[in-house]
């Protein structure tokens, strides 16, 4: 499973693939793969998010 984030929203899936509508924004949104891949952050495989990249993408379109 990967952590999806949703750009717009902020809203976080889990899944194979990210879905085509933001299920809370109701969006066609960007979704980033915000998985921890490094051991820094718990490793893969757990469901466990990598907080670098939740905060650099998403908080960029913000006004
Ligand atoms: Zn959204």
């Amino acid at each position: 499973m990967t952590n999806w984030k949703c750009n717009k929203c902020g809203h976080l899936i889990q899944a194979t693939t990210p879905p085509d509508v933001c299920p809370s924004c109701k969006e066609k949104c960007e979704f980033v793969d915000v998985s921890c891949y490094i051991p820094e952050c718990g490793g893969p495989g757990s469901g466990n998010i990598n907080p670098q990249v939740f905060v650099t993408s998403g908080e960029k379109d913000k006004k």
